[in-house]
Formats: structure tokens, sequence, C-alpha cells
């Protein structure tokens, strides 16, 4: 009987690199060679690897306790939900240990909102085409992506989809069994597509007038990776629930649900829970991220670098041949190219020891960690060039 050649199941097409070490924008191989890192464990090490103040954090949780269970008071926790909802427009937290299940999470509370608050008994939630919402079962049906869902069938009833961006398929938004609606502001996975203002604003006006909840999830966008703690805060709206996690943590697994007291209140003791969710390391990982991005300078040098960085893209983009479009928000880009975006990606790694990502076949992702410097820019600035020159 042959062996495969791995004992981990082949869920990945992994990139012929084995990561060892990682500090600030850089990563090592096992042989010593050194990375740029504009993947940050896909849009996940937001303040770069192991960010100092991060690290003495979990060292310090290290030597305390690890792990007690949700059945007692976990002081961490009380103080993450505590920031979290100091700089956002929610008032309770839930804890979960992936976005996935911060998205699965965020469902439930949703239709059990419509179903014990409001007393009606509906259940149906609308997502968007391009999304990606996650893996679960719940989630993958959530997520309006053939290719994610192919083979998983029966998919979970009680989503529906709608295009993204396209107003006039807002008149068939709501059904009598419609109880929220679920989107990202700028789709990740899905090939780095904005929300357009003005669909956003008609499709907060019907969701208000019929009472549907809006759901935004932020498991991307989230924790200043489009220049503000959260994208929403720039689209002049305040939603009833975000989802978060990749870089809530700094690379440590955690995931949140953020809802407004209205809809928190649907979830009672016994009604939903997680062994691990807010465990003490995890919410301090967390607690210690967000407490470095609410510094005063934090944020603004975010927003000064990703536009002097947008500067650069757009001239290099303007001039490259191969190159269609040019999206995103802060630093989460988008770069759509005629060929295959993998190609630029490998060529990138190979040629200049920078690893980028890729959303979908033909789009270049590059996610930096929020930190990276005016210099480390310059440098990802010519080798795009010259990647776009001989392409
Ligand atoms: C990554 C991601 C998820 C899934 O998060 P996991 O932690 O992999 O379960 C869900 N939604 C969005 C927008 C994401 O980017």
């Amino acid at each position: 009987m042959s062996k495969p050649a791995s004992t981990v199941m082949p869920t990945y097409a992994r990139f012929p690199l084995t990561l060892t070490k990682g500090e600030g924008s850089y990563v090592w191989d096992d042989r010593g060679e050194k990375y740029l890192d504009y993947t940050a464990g896909i849009a996940t090490c937001n303040l770069g690897h192991r960010p100092p103040t991060v690290e003495a954090a979990i060292q310090d949780q290290l030597n305390q306790l690890w792990h007690c269970s949700n059945l007692y008071h976990i002081p961490s926790q009380e103080k993450l939900a505590d920031l979290l909802t100091e700089y956002s427009a929610f008032d309770q937290v839930f804890f979960s240990n992936s976005g996935a299940e911060a998205n699965e999470a965020a469902i439930k509370l949703a239709r059990r909102y419509a179903q014990t608050v409001k007393q009606t008994d509906q259940y149906e939630v609308v997502t968007f085409s391009q999304s990606f919402h996650g893996r679960t079962l719940a989630t993958l049906s959530a997520t309006a992506q053939e290719k994610i869902q192919a083979g998983f069938a029966p998919k979970m009833p009680g989503f529906r989809y709608l295009p993204y961006n396209d107003l006039e398929a807002l008149a068939d938004l709501v059904r009598p069994e419609t109880c929220a609606i679920m989107l990202e502001l700028v789709q990740g996975e899905g090939g780095v597509h904005l929300a357009e203002q003005a669909w956003m604003d008609q499709l907060v006006s019907i969701c208000r007038e019929h009472d549907l909840l809006i759901i935004i999830d932020e498991i991307q966008t989230g924790m200043g990776r489009t220049g503000t703690l959260f994208a929403y805060q720039q689209y002049g709206f305040e939603p009833d629930l975000i989802t978060l996690a990749k870089g809530l943590g700094s690379g440590f697994p955690i995931g949140a649900v953020l809802a407004k007291k209205h809809v928190a209140k649907a979830f009672s003791p016994d009604t939903h829970g997680s062994t691990f969710g807010g465990n003490p390391l995890a919410t301090t990982a967390g607690l210690a991220t967000i407490t470095h991005m609410v510094e005063p300078d934090f944020l603004p040098t975010v927003q000064a670098n990703s536009n002097y960085f947008w500067q650069q893209l757009e001239g290099i983009c303007d001039k490259a041949k191969g190159v269609q479009a040019l999206r995103g928000m802060g630093y989460l880009i988008g770069i759509e190219v005629e060929g295959q975006a993998i190609d630029y990606v490998n060529q990138a790694r190979e040629d200049y020891q920078l690893l980028l990502l890729v959303a979908g076949s033909q789009v270049i992702r590059l996610v930096p960690p929020l930190t990276t410097s005016k210099v480390e820019i310059d440098q990802v600035i010519e080798h795009l060039a010259q990647l776009f020159a001989t392409n």
C-alpha cells in the first residue's frame, strides 16, 4: 500500500516554502532565506509577526492561566469586550475561535432575535455574489460561490443570494421570511470588490424600513485593515452586528461577534457557547492587539503610509500593460491582471523574495502588515514595477 506524501489532508495547495521564523514584516524559511511578507498570514498578522507588546502579554499569561472554560469569569475577555465596544457602535461581544464560527454565531443570533425577540418565524439571511463567509456548513451555504459549495450538498436552507452592487436587484431583497442581510464591505477572497456607497445607502435604508438586521462580515476588513478600526466606519451607517477574526489576535486564533444590545439580548445562558471561545490566552492576545491599535498615532500612521502606497501603486499600474484594475481600501489591495495572478505571485517569491496572495484567478492581493515601513513600501513598488514590465 502506498503512503500519501503527507499525513496532512490535502485541503491546501501549498507554496514550496517552509516558514520557520517571523519578525515584523519579514519571515524566514528553513534554509534561512528572508522574505518580505505582504500576505501577513492572510490579512491576520496586522501588527507584523510577533509584535513585542502582544508577545510579552501572551508570555505573561502563559505563566498565569491558559484555560478555564466560560463557566468562570475571565478578566482579559471582559477587558477585550470593553475595548471592542468602546471603539465601535456595539454594546456586547461573543467570542469564538475563528471567522467561520463568528459568522455562524451571527447567523444563529439573527435567527434567534427574529424568533424570540421579534416573535416572528423569520429565518432567511440574504447574502451576495462573490462573498466569502467561511467553510462550515452554514457559512459555506451563506457564501455565494459555487466552488466553495461543490460536493457538499445539500446546502443548509435559509440563505438567498443577490448580486453585489446591483441597485435594481434590491427590489427583491425583502420576503416575509427574511430576517437579515450579511455582507463584506470589501470582498476579500472574492476578488477585492468594494461595496459602492450609493448601493450601501439604499441597502441600509431598505433594511431599516423592513426591520432586517445588518450583519457586516469584518473578518478581513476589521482591525485597522482598511485604515479605520472597522470598515463600516467609512460608510456612514451603523450595522446591528459585525464579525471579526483574522487580525483580532495578531495570529493567535480568536473570533468575535459584536452586537447592539437589543440584538445581543437574544442570547441567554445555554443558547450558544464554545469551550475555547474567549479563552484567557486568546483574549490576552486580542487585548494587547487592540490596545496597540487605539494608541493615538497608530491609525493615522496606517492611513498616511497606505495613502503613500496607493499613490505609488497608481503610478505603476497606470503604466503597466497587463494590469486591468487596481481596487481596495487601505491595506486591502487587489490588482487585477490579464494573465494568471498566481504566475505573478510565484515570480515575486522566486525573483524578489516577496510574498503575495491571490484573490481568485486574476487578482493579485496585497495585505501587508499595517506596520510596514515606507522603505518596505518603496521596495515592493520597485519589485512590482519590474514584475509588470516583464509580464
Ligand atoms: C477568512 C474569512 C472568513 C473565515 O474565517 P476562518 O477563520 O478561516 O474561519 C470569513 N469571512 C471573511 C470575510 C474572511 O476573510
